[in-house]
């Protein structure tokens, strides 16, 4: 089902629920209200919020069970955000200056970018966005529940908010527990969140680099890629094409061992035009060149416009001497690129004895590639974005078990969705805004700081500016950036 379908639907059966939902409740149906009770379900405006005390014992548990330990892994906590702190303000800085100053949204630097499936990631991500999320919430909600309950504040009880389509998790804690903790402990707990996305992030992050070698007893690795999906309008699908499960080695003279190597492989090939070392029989058995026709911009063509298999392919003379072969000659490009094993695209040009070097005449944005599987050699004459845009691989080779690659691909996606997310998500939270932990962070730390020197409501006074100053350029950046992607 195509994913803004499965949306339309996930939005008729929200509006089906609401509807009964009323109904139920206007009429005091006493088994739904019940029902509600006993599960922790709310239903809300195109949202689902769940709670539950299942949990309180277990997270008490873990709270009590090395005070010691506990006590150091947050103190920790609490130094990497108050150094967070000040860069996040920065990268923020940073990356309002660069999407305002580019055309573009600054996707290749490090900046903070808001992301949502169907703006700006393609809907189709929503499954590992929406995973990511929820691990990343109950993650960043366990560091402030084992936290509290490290410095004796009650769990009132955790839960889950799916807002459409989006969960997050959350926990309550006892306010007035929590107001009454000495300032540093209040810290330490408002941090965990925070701490506990940046060790997420760093694990995650560990556990990527590590994959290949898990995945290493299933799975062969720098020896090529395996193509995992083409489109159907792509002019490489078919008998004499590339299907799914070849294993791609190399494009043209560039080896491909793994998926950057392709994507290097084939932007070398869009600079580089192939040339191919051909003998000179086959030049005399197929050449069908007619004279030379000059068609703008420099660009020559020495073959019949209805002869389409036929491409026009200029001599490289190494010895730049007397030519020993026609300047130009018409081929067939197929028959060239399968009979030749050697290429010498960059100059000197040089080939092996009795072998010339050509290279085909083709118009700017078109190229020639030979494609080397295990089974055979994929000739194809086209645009390389159309390698990039319809073509799948990746850098799993199935050995035995395994027949396609999809578990490693999907490890890898999700790991790097986790490393980025989760990181992206302590940047924000540590910054002094509304509704994230760092306004009470701020404010918590300016009381620490200056409560002596200017009071206590002076001090509030000044972070609950900063932090309406922050939510205002926050909600700004994120509008601008968003509806710039659409655009
Ligand atoms: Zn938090």
């Amino acid at each position: 089902m195509d994913v803004t379908v499965a949306l339309l639907v996930i939005a008729v059966i929200y509006g089906i629920l609401l509807f009964f939902d009323n109904f139920f409740k206007t009429c005091m149906h006493y088994p739904y209200i019940r029902f509600l009770e006993e599960t922790g379900i709310q239903l809300k405006f195109f949202s689902v919020c769940w709670k539950t005390k299942a949990f309180n014992r277990s997270l008490i548990r873990w709270g009590n069970s090395n005070p010691r330990y506990l006590k150091i892994w947050f103190k920790i906590g609490t130094y990497v955000t108050f150094v967070l702190l000040p860069f996040s303000l920065v990268l923020l800085l940073y990356s309002i200056l660069v999407n305002f100053s580019s055309t573009d949204s600054g996707s290749s630097q490090f900046v903070l970018q808001p992301v949502l499936p169907g703006i700006n990631l393609p809907a189709s991500e929503l499954a590992y966005y929406s995973l990511t999320l929820i691990l990343c919430t109950v993650v960043h909600e366990l560091g402030h529940a084992i936290a509290a309950v490290l410095y004796d504040v009650n769990i009132i009880d955790v839960g889950a908010n799916i807002v459409f389509v989006l969960p997050f998790a959350y926990v309550n804690l006892c306010t007035e527990r929590f107001l009454a903790l000495r300032p540093t402990h209040t810290l330490k707990i408002l941090c965990a969140g925070v701490w506990h996305n940046i060790v997420l992030s760093v694990v995650a992050l560990l556990l990527y680099f590590m994959l290949p070698t898990l995945f290493s007893v299933f799975f062969h690795l720098n020896s090529g890629v395996a193509i995992t999906e083409i489109a159907k309008n792509s002019h490489l699908a078919g008998s004499k094409g590339l299907n799914i499960g070849d294993t791609v080695f190399q494009i043209n003279e560039c080896d491909v061992r793994d998926e950057n190597s392709w994507y290097k492989c084939l932007a070398q090939t869009d600079i580089l035009k192939p040339a191919f070392c051909i003998e000179p029989d086959l030049i005399h058995q197929y050449d069908e060149s007619i004279p030379l026709k000059h068609i703008g911009e420099g660009h020559i063509e020495c073959c019949e416009s209805n002869k389409k298999e036929n491409v026009c392919f200029e001599y490289l003379d190494p010895a730049d001497g007397i030519l020993e072969l026609p300047s130009h000659v018409c081929l067939p490009a197929r028959r060239v690129v399968e009979r030749s094993e050697h290429f010498c695209s960059s100059t000197p040009y040089i080939c092996p004895t009795n072998l010339y070097c050509f290279r085909p005449i083709l118009a700017n944005s078109t190229n020639l590639f030979k494609i080397s599987t295990e089974t055979k050699d994929v000739i194809y004459l086209g645009l390389v974005s159309d390698l990039y845009r319809t073509i799948h691989v990746s850098s799993y080779i199935p050995k035995y078990f395994f027949k396609t690659p999809t578990l490693p691909d999907a490890v890898t996606k999700f790991l790097k969705y986790v490393t980025i997310m989760s990181l992206g998500l302590a940047i924000i939270n540590v910054l002094p805004c509304k509704f994230m932990d760092g306004q009470y962070i701020t404010e918590m730390l300016a009381l620490i700081l200056f409560k002596s020197h200017f009071g206590e409501s002076n001090v509030k006074l000044a972070t609950s500016v900063v932090n309406v100053l922050f939510t205002i350029i926050i909600v700004c950046y994120c509008v601008y950036s968003l509806s710039k992607s659409l655009l």
